[in-house]
């Protein structure tokens, strides 16, 4: 399966990641609430393809959010 990691804002593809298996501890994913994930990730089945947004780092620093600490979900799915 890919992930495809898409800006939230401005809606350019930041990142793609090929996975054989969704780990979700491993994403980062294990600490967002259920209402978090439903915002932040689409799954595609027929596409075999997970779509997660997020936002690049123009973006985060357009936002002034250079800071970590503002955009807990955004940077830490980077990583
Ligand atoms: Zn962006």
């Amino acid at each position: 399966m890919k992930i495809h990691y898409l800006c939230d804002c401005c809606g350019d593809p930041i990142d793609i990641l090929e996975v054989e298996e969704i780990d979700e501890a491993k994403l980062g994913f294990d600490c967002l609430t259920g209402e978090e994930r439903q915002e932040i990730i689409r799954f595609d089945a027929g596409a075999d393809a997970m779509y997660v947004h997020s936002l690049c780092d123009f973006c985060i620093e357009a936002m002034g959010l250079a800071d970590p600490g503002h955009n807990p979900a955004g940077n830490s799915l980077l990583h």
